[in-house]
Parts: structure tokens; C-alpha cells; sequence
């Protein structure tokens, strides 16, 4: 299978410390990867590495062999790395659908000031996206709610999240910790919501610690501790590894 992502020796300090320590891994084409590890493992900053939000101290990340570190996020973000949006990037008072359209626009560059003035001069290219946006709101269960202004969405940010990614036209999403402040139940919907993104050709990336949710959700897992890679496996490998045994029971 094709790698979509190369992470190449990857390291990054704060000062004196190792936060991330030499991690090489691949993401193939349309396959889910997660990356666990106890805290202060060094996800979170491998992620930011990642989406460019941080510079490597060494190291490199290439997406389709084209070097993405060193850029700045939102140019890696329009290579195709991109990462769901916070909550707080979410426009709150427009529907969940202009959300997910006004993603398209900035990915694809288009003029925002007719869709903003509501002039009802949509370009082709805006009707068309009208239509695929109702798609990916559908993907995502949102499709009930499409009108919704976003601040009334119940559970519904993480979805939002990540339709507003998928509306970019991502090459490889990055969820940071999906299944955080969900119920069982919630998580389990989002775990077979990225299977079926996943099953229609995304290649996604997670980071997350809820481990039962990991262990059904990935294809393949990365383990992190103290900023080294310690495993990589099938969920069934990661489960019978030692060092991950040993890793976790310590922490
Ligand atoms: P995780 O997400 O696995 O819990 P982090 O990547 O957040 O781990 O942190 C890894 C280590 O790097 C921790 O020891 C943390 O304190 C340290 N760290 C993270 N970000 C910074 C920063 N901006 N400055 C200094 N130390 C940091
Ligand atoms: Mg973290």
C-alpha cells in the first residue's frame, strides 16, 4: 500500500528536554492510524509537528514525498494535512451547513464576499459544493440538523469538526483526541462514523487515549513513551506487547 505520510526522525526539544525523540512511522493511503501513549508520552506535540503547528528540532514529515515540515500551518493545511478545527474556530451563529461551505471556500480559495453578502449570485462551483456539503453533513449524521445555528448543536462540535475538515478536501485528516468528553455510546457512533470515512478513501490520522475505543477504531497503532516510539503493530500486536504492557501499568 502507498504511504500517504512519512514522519522521518522526528524530534523536538524544550529546552532541555526531549518531548518528541527521533520517531519515524508511516500513514498508508487509506488506513487508520492512532498514536497512544501515557501522558506526557509526547502526542500532542507530535501532532503539532505534524500540522506544522510546531518546527521539528530535527527530522522531517512528508506528505505524498513532498517535505510539509517547516511550512506554516495553514499552507500544510492546503497541501492536504489538515486537522480538525477546535470548537472555537467553529462560526457559532451561522448553520451547521454554511459551516461546512464557508471550509470549502477558504480551502479552495473562492470569494467568500458573495456567499458572506448573500447576494444569490452562487457561482457553479458554490451550487455544486451545496450539494456535496449536504453529503458530508449526511456523513456524519448531521444531515437533521443541517440548518441548526452551530453554538445550539448538542454533542455535535466533534462531528461539526470534522465535516468542516472533510470540506477542505483533505488528503490525510488529523483528529486530536475524537472520542474526548463522550459517553460510550457517542464514542462508538464516531468510532463506525471514521470507519465509514476511512472505507470511503480518507486516510486518517488520530491521537487519542481512550485505549478500548483505539483498539477498534485503527488499523494500525503507534505507541509513544517518553518521546520514543516504543511499538507499531495491528491493535491485536500493540495489545500482546510487552513494552506497551509494561508502559501503561507503569504510568
Ligand atoms: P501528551 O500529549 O502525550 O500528554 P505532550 O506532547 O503534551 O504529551 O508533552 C510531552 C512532554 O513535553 C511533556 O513533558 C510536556 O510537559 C512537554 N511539553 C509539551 N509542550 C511543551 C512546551 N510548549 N514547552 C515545554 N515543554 C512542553
Ligand atoms: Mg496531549
Amino acid at each position: 500500500m502507498a504511504e500517504m505520510l512519512e514522519v522521518s526522525g522526528i524530534t523536538k526539544r524544550f529546552g532541555g528536554l526531549v518531548a518528541v525523540n527521533n520517531v519515524s512511522f508511516s500513514v498508508r493511503e487509506k488506513e487508520i492510524l492512532s498514536v497512544i501513549g501515557p501522558n506526557g508520552a509526547g502526542k500532542s506535540t507530535l501532532f503539532k509537528l505534524i500540522s506544522s503547528f510546531l518546527r521539528p528540532t530535527s527530522g522531517e514529515v512528508r506528505l505524498k514525498g513532498e517535505r510539509i515540515s517547516g511550512l506554516a500551518p495553514h499552507i500544510a493545511a492546503r497541501k492536504g494535512v489538515v486537522r480538525t478545527f477546535q470548537e472555537t474556530t467553529i462560526f457559532k451563529n451561522m448553520s451547521v451547513r454554511d459551516n461546512v461551505i464557508i471550509a470549502h471556500h477558504l480551502r479552495s480559495k473562492a470569494s467568500l464576499v458573495g456567499f458572506f453578502l448573500g447576494t444569490g449570485t452562487a457561482t457553479t462551483d458554490e451550487a455544486a459544493f451545496g450539494q456535496s456539503a449536504d453529503e458530508i453533513l449526511k456523513l456524519l449524521g448531521l444531515a437533521q440538523l443541517a440548518d441548526e445555528t452551530a453554538r445550539n448543536l448538542p454533542h455535535g462540535h466533534c462531528a461539526l469538526g470534522i465535516a468542516i475538515g472533510l470540506a477542505t478536501d483533505p488528503s490525510i485528516l488529523l483528529l486530536d483526541e475524537p472520542f474526548a468528553g463522550m459517553n460510550h455510546e457517542e464514542t462508538m457512533r464516531m468510532v463506525a462514523m471514521v470507519r465509514r470515512l476511512r472505507d470511503l478513501g480518507l486516510t486518517i490520522l488520530l491521537v487519542e487515549h481512550d485505549m478500548p475505543a483505539v483498539m477498534k477504531i485503527s488499523d494500525r497503532i503507534v505507541v509513544l513513551n517518553f518521546g520514543q516510539k516504543i511499538a507499531e503493530g495491528t491493535p491485536s500486536e500493540i495489545q500482546a506487547n510487552d513494552k506497551v504492557i509494561e508502559a501503561y501499568l507503569g504510568s
